[in-house]
């Protein structure tokens, strides 16, 4: 049984599948007075076992490529949601929300790019972009290549965005709407469904847990805990505004660019090395170890252009609404002077 079974839906229960945290597979759940007592059946084994695998390939910066039958999803979903809940730590939380919402969003490019059936195609972006994100996608009826978003709609996400390819004046646009293909126009929603999974995860009350996933959450608990208890920064020397982008990455939150930039400057700086550096941003949801090395060295001046870059001023920063200053700012025009005339 599915959301298929219940209602009259061109979408078959394998697309539903791919996105379990659709409203009518939350309905569907709840209709089925599904116990969470009933993860500890024998039967359900393999499907706790693979939430918990989801998690650990997850955490570990990876998309989950499996892709199993309607049920056997939803279950697992829900499974891994308890789990993460469970262990609370606030850094993996976010980490498997970013990663479940990566995973939706190749599925979601895919059937955007392969299907035909223009019913099925409205129903898609009616159930994902409309009924979650209250945003109007719409099929170019003219080229089936594209979509096409509001510029109002465009603009709020794209905003996030500092590649060149996103900013309007480097976009198709006609009559009001945004042009983009089926990639960039999932690619546009990724932090609003991820914020949604965190929300989910955040929102859950569970009685109590069964043992199966108890089990579990100890396994996943001795095996990830280590990598994230560690990761707390000795902050009361920086500048306010280090601090501030040093406790949300500690957080686990994801850093503005342009925040990320003065924390990297400010760290090279005051004499810290690259891998120090690196480690800082372990935290973050989308960190990439490969990346992040190779920005950190471009900014040291040992790749790219060979030119070591400055700290941001305390204005720019200011403009920026990076600045958290302190009465203990006064005078500063950089932070890196700040603290001077202490240590002096
Ligand atoms: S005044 Fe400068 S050092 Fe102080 S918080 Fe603002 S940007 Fe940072």
């Amino acid at each position: 049984m599915g959301p298929k079974d219940w209602e009259d839906d061109p979408l078959q229960n394998a697309d539903y599948a791919k996105y379990p945290f659709l409203n009518d597979v939350s309905e569907f759940i709840r209709r089925s007075h599904f116990d969470f007592e009933e993860f500890d059946r024998p039967e359900m084994k393999d499907i706790v076992d693979e939430a918990a695998k989801r998690i650990e390939i997850e955490v570990d910066g990876k998309v989950y490529p499996d892709l199993d039958r309607f049920q056997k999803e939803v279950w697992t979903f829900l499974a891994s949601l308890m789990m993460v809940k469970s262990l609370g730590i606030e850094s993996i939380i976010r980490k498997y929300a970013l990663f479940e919402a990566m995973r939706a969003e190749n599925f979601l490019a895919d059937d955007l790019k392969k299907i035909k059936d223009q019913n099925k195609i409205h129903l898609l972006l009616l159930k994902v972009f409309e009924e979650l994100f209250k945003v109007k996608i719409k099929a170019d009826h003219d080229d089936m290549r594209f979509y096409k978003v509001h510029v109002t709609d465009y603009l709020k996400r794209s905003s996030h965005f500092h590649e060149q390819e996103w900013k309007l004046i480097n976009r198709m646009v006609n009559d009001g709407y945004v042009f983009l293909d089926a990639e960039e126009t999932v690619r546009l929603f990724r932090n609003e469904l991820s914020a949604l999974i965190y929300d989910r995860v955040k929102a859950m009350s569970i009685a109590s847990l069964p043992t199966s996933i108890k089990v579990k959450v100890e396994e996943l608990r001795n095996s990830l805990a280590p990598r994230y208890e560690y990761r707390t920064y000795a902050v009361t020397e920086y500048p306010p505004c280090v601090k501030h982008a040093l406790e949300v990455m500690g957080r686990g939150e994801n850093l503005p660019h342009s925040a990320r930039v003065m924390l990297a400057t400010y760290m090279l700086a005051i004499g810290k090395q690259t891998d120090e550096v690196v480690e800082l941003f372990k935290n973050a949801p989308d960190f990439n170890e490969k990346i992040t090395r190779y920005q950190v060295e471009h900014l040291a001046g040992t790749k790219g252009s060979r030119v070591k870059y400055s700290v941001p001023s305390c204005e720019k920063l200011r403009n920026e609404n990076l600045c958290f200053a302190t009465e203990d700012c006064a005078g500063i025009i950089n932070p890196v002077q700040f603290g001077r005339w202490k240590r002096q």
